[in-house]
């Protein structure tokens, strides 16, 4: 059921229980990280493989020593400035961080978000939580209560309602190899804002089939329809005079007509309002019964490079 009971929610997790919690990314689906048979819940409800890691979730930054070690002076920095917040750091784990959580490598990722609702339970726990998105693996991130109750209403008992997400992505994952900063996965904050603050960083090979990060695999993020990407919409539809189209577009685009269902992500053209819109307005077209959905690709600059990396990630 979808709930604001932080009290019953909470309860719920000391007792070994899954649930649902929103962040500023995504909504997660939260456990125990110290509790083996409540992870095992969410690989087994997410149907996500177990080489698959989960990030973990910090009430603050004052406690990450607790589950990294040998922390590089750059992620202390990224830590400083974008803490709480849509940044997940690949570390050095301590020992006590159990083999699910890093699905047996030795680096944990580990963020504190920044949503008022998930810092609240963070801080009334003395423990931290593991919180991957709460969809099925591969499919499109929930950005409100009610897309994880499309998903999982009958498996899980409560979800946490906080809204829908205010950045709408999922974070941007650094990681450090020989303490040189690699850009794991595009997210909620652009790797133009990260270059602000340490300086150039290397982008991990895209498309992947071995992955440092599994939210680098090739097909991830998609819907169920069919994704066509064309710069040209209007030749997109008339290539396919039969289907049934809906268009995902940036700002209004004008030429098509009114018959055809347009998602529109920022009529002003703003990047970080697209972004925020971007699931929610996949989730629509896919319920829709459309044979296809149409985009163009966003301008290649601040979040539009994450948009662009989930478009590609969900035709593939
Ligand atoms: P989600 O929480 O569903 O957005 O997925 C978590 C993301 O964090 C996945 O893409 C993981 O690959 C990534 N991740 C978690 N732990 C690690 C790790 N130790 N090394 C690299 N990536 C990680
Ligand atoms: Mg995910």
């Amino acid at each position: 059921m979808i709930t604001s009971d932080l009290n019953q929610v909470k309860t719920a997790l000391i007792n070994g229980d899954i649930i649902a919690l929103p962040t500023e990314t995504v909504y997660g689906l939260a456990a125990n990280i110290y509790l083996d048979s409540a992870l095992e819940k969410v690989f087994k409800l997410k149907k996500r493989p177990s080489y698959n890691p989960l990030i973990v979730h910090i009430s603050n930054a004052g406690i990450l020593e607790q589950i990294a070690k040998n922390i590089p002076a750059k992620a202390r920095e990224l830590a400083n400035v974008f803490w709480p917040g849509p940044l997940t750091l690949v570390l050095e784990k301590q020992d006590q961080i159990p083999n699910r959580i890093t699905a047996g490598k030795s680096t944990v990722a580990v963020r504190v978000p920044n949503h008022p609702i998930a810092l609240q339970l963070l801080k009334s726990l003395n423990f931290p939580l593991a919180a991957p998105s709460a969809n099925p693996f591969g499919s499109l991130s929930p950005t409100s209560a009610e897309h994880v109750a499309l998903y999982f209403k009958e498996e899980i008992n409560f979800i946490l309602d906080g809204g829908p997400c205010f950045c709408g992505l999922e974070s941007t994952i650094i990681g450090f190899e020989n303490d040189k900063p690699i850009l794991y996965r595009h997210g909620a904050i652009s790797i133009e804002e990260i270059e602000k603050i340490i300086g150039p960083i290397k982008i991990k090979n895209k498309n992947s089939k071995n992955p440092s990060a599994p939210g680098m695999l090739t097909r991830h993020y998609a819907p169920k329809t069919q994704i066509q990407i064309n710069d040209d919409i209007s030749l997109a539809l008339a290539q396919n005079p039969d289907k049934k189209i809906g268009v995902l577009s940036f700002r209004k685009n004008k030429k098509i007509k009114t018959e055809i269902h347009q998602e529109v992500l920022s009529i002003s053209g703003d990047l970080n309002e697209a972004s925020k819109n971007l699931y929610a307005a996949l989730h629509r077209l896919d319920q829709m019964n459309l044979d296809l959905i149409i985009s163009s690709f966003f301008p290649e600059k601040g979040l539009g490079k994450t948009i662009n990396d989930r478009l590609k990630r969900a035709i593939k």
